[in-house]
């Protein structure tokens, strides 16, 4: 099974090479405690509920000294990591859950609270959240996101955030949801950690059949905590962080009302823009060109949204790197043969649980001649004429981006949904695609959009690009952990 993936694939032959030597030099050191003894979980709440962090051990035999910076680095606590499914996802968060779980398995007594707060949820989600809300009231800071994208996603080393950093970027929110599941996982059922990672983050083949849970996480974080118990969730953890001294003094002025105001706010927003909205691949991590001309912005919210299929591609896209080079492909032909500014979709839909981003919300597409700024343009990749996509995706898009573009405000709350034959002569989004949105809310029968068609309009995206240096990551799998590893291109897949 020899892999192409950096990212936590590097990881995991590392983590496997560690396991015996840690527990030959001190039986008691698990790999998540190694992390907070390098620096992990160092806030206040997380380190009321887990304790002190343990000392740094010796580099352990196994590993070569570089492997052992290295590892150290990847374990640091603001690192991150690419997963497979094409997302980054934060090691505190994640390993923090995933050690409460393990500290469960094994009876280990966690400290009390007044009043008591669940460990799993305050070591990877609701002090982040009460923290950052907390610190953002009154002011104008951003409290969560952005997402952001990496510098070579075949080799990565540099990630960088889209936008002005919050205390809760996407990573970081992955890494919570992904250290919530995997650490309530973990306390079910004790599996070894590079097990229980390779199960969740999927092998990467793309062979494989069906999707890596981790292209489920939202959905999955959704069912094991809603809205209102996230929210009861933060405030009980803000009440726990009004009496521990380091952060007493922040709480000070903070009333009663002010803090259940202050958690309503956390896991509202949290749970419209994590688990109501879908995932959407930014430009930077498919490999997007540049635009070429000139954008012209849309008006929002928008009244109608067009459903396309890719035709071609024909075959439905199941991986992030099968439906990057979809994106890239399409993108090309859009520009170099028709001679669009850009790929012509709003958004590109993938089989393998994402959304990829066109021209996204703010710019006029090319899609539907005539209505591209009337509304969105949605393309499914793949031939739908007498096949449908899998229900998940036929989800991502009706009760997912539907439903979040009209509260986000971008679309109209009475919007009208319609397939592109209904507005041009075109086969698209084929007979299968077609007669399933027929069952949408919000289609409609009719072709009139109030009137005269419009020239086509060619817009253009400009990304919005506060290049901020996030986290710097070293994954030079030659260096770390040769044992299964190779070197190689996305487009090696597993031999
Ligand atoms: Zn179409």
């Amino acid at each position: 099974d020899l892999c192409t993936f950096a990212l936590i694939w590097v990881l995991l032959p590392c983590f496997r090479l560690l396991s015996p030597s840690l527990e030959s030099s001190n039986p008691n050191l698990t790999i998540p405690e190694l992390a907070r003894a390098l620096g992990a979980c160092s806030t206040p709440g997380c380190r009321a509920v887990l304790g002190e962090p343990p000392h740094v051990p010796p580099a352990p035999p196994a590993l070569s000294h570089e492997q052992w910076v290295l590892l150290t680095q990847l374990l640091h606590r603001d690192a991150a990591v690419l997963a497979p499914d094409g997302s980054t996802v934060a090691l505190g968060p994640l390993l923090a859950g995933i050690e409460v779980g393990q500290k469960r398995v094994s009876g280990w007594p966690f400290p009390t609270f007044e009043p008591p707060i669940d460990p799993l949820y305050a070591v990877t989600i609701t002090e982040a959240l009460g923290t950052s809300f907390l610190l953002a009231r009154g002011g104008d800071g951003a409290t969560l996101g952005p997402g952001g994208c990496w510098d070579d996603v075949d080799d990565p080393q540099n990630y960088t955030l889209l936008g002005p950093p919050s205390p809760i970027p996407d990573a970081v929110a992955n890494g919570a949801m992904d250290g919530v599941l995997l650490g309530a996982q973990m306390a079910q059922a004790p599996i070894p950690l590079t097990d229980l990672l390779r199960g969740y983050y999927g092998m990467g083949n793309t062979t494989e059949k069906g999707r890596p849970r981790s292209s489920y996480r939202r959905r999955d974080f959704g069912v094991l905590m809603g809205p209102e118990k996230l929210e009861q969730e933060v405030e009980v953890m803000l009440r726990v962080l009004r009496v521990l001294p380091p952060t007493r003094e922040l709480l000070e002025d903070v009333g009663p009302e002010e803090l259940v105001a202050i958690a309503h706010r956390a896991a509202r927003d949290f749970t419209q823009l994590y688990v109501e909205c879908p995932p959407i691949v930014p430009r930077c991590m498919w490999g997007a060109r540049p635009y070429r001309g000139t954008p012209k912005a849309l008006t929002l919210p928008l009244e109608s949204v067009f459903i396309h299929h890719t035709f071609i591609p024909s075959a439905p896209c199941h991986s992030f790197r099968s439906c990057s080079r979809a994106m890239r492909s399409m993108q090309r032909f859009h520009q170099d043969a028709r001679g669009w500014d850009d790929i012509g979709y709003s958004f590109v839909v993938g089989s393998d649980g994402y959304l990829y981003q066109g021209r996204g919300w703010h710019w006029v597409g090319a899609h539907t001649k005539g209505y591209n700024s009337k509304g969105y343009g949605v393309g499914y990749v793949g031939d739908f004429s007498s096949t449908l996509p899998d229900p998940d995706t036929i989800a991502l898009v009706r009760d997912q981006l539907l439903p979040c573009a009209v509260r986000t405000g971008r679309l109209h709350h009475n919007y009208t949904l319609r397939g592109h034959r209904q507005m041009g002569h075109t086969d698209c989004p084929g007979n299968s695609l077609f007669r399933e949105i027929g069952t949408w809310s919000g289609f409609k029968v009719s072709t009139s959009l109030g009137g005269i068609s419009r020239a086509w309009r060619l817009g253009c995206v400009v990304q919005h690009e506060g290049w901020m240096r996030f986290v710097m990551l070293m994954v030079a799998s030659s260096l770390l952990c040769s044992e299964d590893q190779h070197r190689g291109s996305w487009s090696g897949g597993c031999r």
